[in-house]
Order: structure tokens, then sequence, then C-alpha cells
């Protein structure tokens, strides 16, 4: 089975012969973002989906979103609920994250991801009482993605009982995103830090970039991917770039969004987006990695197969509240699912039924390290 692997570097005119693709180096990760040959991407997504299947196994956990709060601070140029945009706005009530976390619960689900705008009006004290309550109340995982908080705050979340922090910094490039992200007055925003440091308080860290950012080149895209598996992250969503068109990045003509010429521009399409979860996928084995929801808006029929079949191992259903859902549009079509979780969940589990995939057990977090390092590199 190592076929494929030695495919990918001889492909690259690297030789093969078994090499480990964990060590594909930055030249040959770029040469893959640049490949357009489908005959070739062929053996990308075969040798994706093989580490997947043999590093996390067949089982995609399930992770229930609940958009708890859609105030922001921060003004992401793309971003739908920035805080300068009159919208109307909401933050759910204790109880109603509680009905949502009952849902993933009825529904097995081995997580709830809190997720949120930039909302200080979701104070310390208030998440904290939540995780301990779902923590005491329930058996599953807490994912929080609230995200530039302060290291205090997250210590306190980590202390009653939080498992993960995501927080994605959507590029590594930091001129770019000063670009898309500008700071909060004085504040500079450090996110990678800001994860290092969630990381030695002993949360499984959860970060991401997208693809396609108007003048995100592939040199800059390669870094992304390399800078994954340098920081050592647990989980990993890259999700295509998606505008919301009443922002200035949405308003702008493609031409003036690209800045840099179109042969250099990373386009955010269906297949660049899973070129790169296959690519994690291959530098960083055991990582969880979700299809996103924004790869399966781009391509409403086929984009969360894709992800799912090109190295991704994790699905995140939305369990907001309909009325609040279509409040929270980060981009357009994000809202459009209007599905209740329940409807929702037969659909899922007939993609995953047809795509030979089972949903997973428990937490499902990041797999012992001793295990897979036990394992005898001959068994392929
Ligand atoms: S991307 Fe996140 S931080 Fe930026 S404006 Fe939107 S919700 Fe706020």
């Amino acid at each position: 089975m190592q076929a494929a692997g030695a495919a990918i570097r001889l492909l690259q005119g690297k030789g093969g012969g078994g090499t480990e693709t964990k060590g594909l180096t930055r030249d040959e990760v770029l040469a893959w973002l640049k490949e357009e040959e489908d005959w070739k991407l062929s053996f990308l997504w075969e040798e994706a989906d093989r580490v997947r299947r043999e590093q996390v196994g067949d089982e995609v956990h399930l992770r229930g979103l609940i958009e708890m709060s859609s105030f922001c601070r921060r003004d992401c140029h793309y971003c739908g609920i920035r805080g300068s945009r009159k919208i109307e706005r909401y933050r759910m009530s204790e109880e109603e994250v509680m009905e949502c976390v009952r849902i993933a619960q009825r529904l097995e689900y081995g997580t709830v991801v809190l997720q949120s705008g930039e909302d200080h009006g979701l104070t310390s004290d208030f998440i904290t009482h939540l995780v301990r309550r779902i923590k005491s109340e329930t058996p599953l995982a807490v994912t929080l993605a609230l995200g530039e908080r302060s290291l205090e705050e997250l210590a306190a979340w980590r202390e009653a009982g939080a498992d993960r922090y995501l927080l994605k910094h959507e590029t590594s490039d930091p001129e770019l995103f000063r670009r898309i992200h500008p700071d909060c007055s004085t504040e500079v925003s450090d996110r990678i830090a800001l994860l290092k440091a969630a990381k030695e308080m002993g949360y499984e860290a959860g970060s991401g970039v997208m693809v396609g950012i108007p003048g995100q080149t592939y040199e800059s895209l390669a870094d992304d991917i390399m800078l994954f598996r340098d920081l050592d992250l647990e989980m990993i969503g890259c999700g295509p770039f998606v505008p919301h068109p009443d922002t200035p990045l949405g308003q702008m003509t493609n031409d003036e969004s690209r800045m840099t010429n179109v042969r250099a521009q990373v386009p955010a399409t269906d297949t660049m987006t899973t070129k790169v979860v296959a690519l994690t996928r291959l530098l960083c084995p055991d990582a969880n990695i979700p299809s996103t929801t924004a790869l399966a808006t781009i391509n409403r029929e086929r984009g969360r197969e894709m992800g799912l079949e090109r190295g991704a191992n994790v699905w995140m259903p939305n369990l907001t509240q309909p009325r609040y859902r279509a409040l929270y549009e980060i981009y357009p079509g994000k809202a459009k699912v209007i599905d209740t979780a329940e409807e929702f969940q037969k659909n899922l589990l007939a993609t995953l039924e047809r795509i030979g995939r089972v949903p997973g057990k428990g937490p499902g977090g990041r797999l012992p390290r001793v295990n897979l390092e036990a394992r005898n590199p001959n068994d392929d």
C-alpha cells in the first residue's frame, strides 16, 4: 500500500521509494498545490485517503456546532457579522445553549463546539458556568471557538473543563492577515501565540486557514500547511474563501480583489481546498480535520463528500436553532440550510453510508501518540 506514497514523491521528481509522506518538503507541497493534471492529483487523493484510514480510521466524528452569539467587536473585511454592519444580532441564553447541547447528546454526538463572534458580552463567568454545566450534565467534550480572548479567560475555561480551543489563524502571512483582519484599536492580534498558550494550558488546539484569500499566493499557502505541522495542532480546518457581498472584500470586483497577478493568486475552489485538506492529512497524519461547511457551500452536490474522501474525518453539523442561524450569516449561502438537526441527521447518516464511513463514538480527541508510534512501519 505504499505505491501511492511513492508516487506522491515520484510525480514531483523526487524518486519515491516508500518515503514517508509526512516528510514532504515545502517545495513538494508547493508543487502539489500548483498541480492541475487530474491523473496526477488522483494519487494525492488516494494517498490522503489511505493515510486517513490508517491513522484515524473510518469513523467521522460529529461535533455539534452551536453559534451562541452574532455580536463581534472585530471588523474582518470579508465577514457578514463584522462589528460595523448594521444587522440584527442575538446572544443565546444559557438555557438556549443547553437546548442545543441536549440535541447533541440525543443524536449521540461526541462534542459540542461553542462558537461566537468575538463577543465580550459572553462574559468569562458566563462561559465558565456553561462549560461546568455541560461537563457535569453530559459526557460531551467541549470545544470553544470564541475568538481572541485573554489568557486569564482561557485558563479559567480550561479549569472549568473545556477540552479544546479553536482559533483559525486564516493565513500565516502577517501582511495579508492584517489586510483582511484589522487590529482592534491598539491591540495587535497574535493568534499563533494564543494557540501555543492554549496548548500549554492543556487544551487540544485547533486552527485553520481560508483558501483563496485575495492576495494569497501558492507560496504563502504552502507555508500555512508547513506551519500546521510545526504547531503540532490537534484540529485543522480549511475552507474556501467566501466573502459576504456586503463587506469590503465582497464588494470588490474580481480584478480589484486579486491584488496579485492572476497566475499567482490561489483560487478559492473546491479542488484547491481539497488539495490543502489532502496535504494537511499527509503532513499531520493523526490530526482531526473537518470537511467544512464552506466547502459544502461552494459545491452543494459533492463538497462535503469530497472533503471526507480526500483526508477529512470530522463533520460539524449545525445545531443552532433555525431562528438564529439566518442571523449568523458569515458568508452567503451558509445559513440557507433550514433543516432541523434531526432532519439533517438523516441526510448525514445517508451520506456517510454512501461513502463507506461510520459516525464516530465518544469525544473523538486526538488518539494517544504512543499507540501510533508503536505501530510497525512494515505493517503496510
Ligand atoms: S471573522 Fe470572526 S472575528 Fe472576524 S468579524 Fe467575523 S466573527 Fe468577528
